[in-house]
């Protein structure tokens, strides 16, 4: 069977599970062998058994499946159709806005499966953190990830200094990563590949940082084992998540 046949049969499998009522079940796993790469939704029942571990597990594992170009079969309608009455997402997403990073492509998540937020960057301010306060305290997602990538224009531009209309406010969110990188006297702007990299890494140590002391509440859940925080950094040529 070719790939189009073969997805044209696993849509035509999810279409009669979801009008037999499979879905309420929190049953969307294959029924069959040659379904397994097709995407699942998150449901009530999955969050409800999800853990921080259990939650990290599966964007690891999604992300070698894009890494390595074995992605799941995405049936983005019945993804939709299988959400609209709820949501039940196992992690939140901290991401950069860069246009190659896209935090449900690159962890090969269905529809309702992560909150994702995207700002310049991958910083933490108080309107991020109220959203991963909804995400985790309101709505139970299990896992704050912060990801950032190599190559940011936004650390670059921290790197360099830039101020530019309200890009300026945006990367004073990022400059303390760049002070808190020692070393690399011979060049600390953005020429230096392995400079940015650095302050990207710290960014991401910095971001999680935030969190801990600016949300009183997902501490607490941390501490409590209730939630799990983790950074990364995403390769842009490899597709790669490396967890730090
Ligand atoms: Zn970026």
């Amino acid at each position: 069977m070719n790939k189009s046949n073969r997805r044209s049969v696993l849509r035509t499998i999810g279409q009669s599970a979801l009008a037999g009522g499979a879905l309420v079940a929190g049953g969307l796993a294959p029924a069959r062998a040659d379904a397994a790469e097709r995407a699942t939704t998150q449901t009530a029942q999955s969050q409800a058994a999800m853990t921080p571990a259990r939650a990290l597990q599966l964007l690891k594992a999604g992300n070698e499946r894009f890494a390595e170009s074995r992605m799941f079969d995405h049936d983005l309608p019945f993804e939709r159709r299988a959400t609209a009455a709820g949501q039940y997402p196992l992690a939140a997403i901290v991401g950069c806005i860069d246009s190659r990073a896209s935090n449900e492509l690159i962890f090969d998540q269905s529809i309702g499966d992560i909150f994702s937020t995207r700002v310049a960057g991958n910083y933490i301010d108080e309107g991020v953190l109220g959203g991963l306060e909804f995400a985790c305290v309101l709505s139970g997602a299990k896992l704050i990830l912060v990801v950032g990538h190599n190559d940011c224009g936004a650390v670059r531009g921290a790197c360099d200094d830039v101020m530019l209309g309200n890009l300026t406010r945006t990367l004073d969110n990022i400059r303390p990563a760049v002070a808190a990188v020692d070393g690399f006297q011979s060049d600390r702007s953005s020429a230096n590949p392995d400079f940015v990299q650095a302050v990207a890494e710290e960014n991401v140590m910095l971001s999680m940082e935030r969190i801990r002391t600016n949300s009183p509440l997902l501490r607490a859940m941390e501490l409590n084992g209730e939630i799990g925080l983790q950074g990364g950094m995403y390769d842009l040529a490899s597709g790669r998540v490396t967890f730090l």
